[in-house]
């Protein structure tokens, strides 16, 4: 875990623009931006992707959901939002440390 970027992140090891902090979550903004706002949901648990979650972290689950309704609150009317999780490198995961990508505002084409 020592070289994990997120788990860095997550004991402030490293730096980041932090949004919101629960027992098992933190919200951060992403360093490269792709839409207006643009915010990352990581469990305080290392978990590679969706693939690897076990039946007792469904409440985990659940709560980067309700952390991303949330985060919608506070977005302007009519506070449209995408989550978007990347599970595996192919499908164009980069941190190998589960995060739920939130975006809203104008996105960029690509993403
Ligand atoms: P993914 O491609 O789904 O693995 O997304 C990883 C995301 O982490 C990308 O959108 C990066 O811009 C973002 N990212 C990488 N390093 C950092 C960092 N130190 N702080 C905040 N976001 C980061
Ligand atoms: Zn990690």
């Amino acid at each position: 875990m020592n070289e994990c970027i997120f788990c860095k992140i997550i004991a402030k090891e490293i730096p980041s623009t932090l949004i919101e902090e629960t027992e098992d979550l933190i919200v951060i903004k992403d360093l490269y931006p792709k839409a207006s706002t643009h915010y990352l949901i990581i469990p305080k648990k290392h978990i590679a992707d969706i693939r690897e979650f076990e039946t007792t972290d469904s409440a985990l689950a659940g709560k980067m959901l309700m952390m991303a309704q949330k985060l919608s609150t506070a977005l302007p009317e009519p506070q449209a939002f995408r989550v978007v999780v990347n599970n595996g490198k192919e499908a164009g995961q980069c941190v190998f440390h589960l995060h739920m990508h939130f975006l809203a505002g104008k996105t960029m084409p690509e993403f």
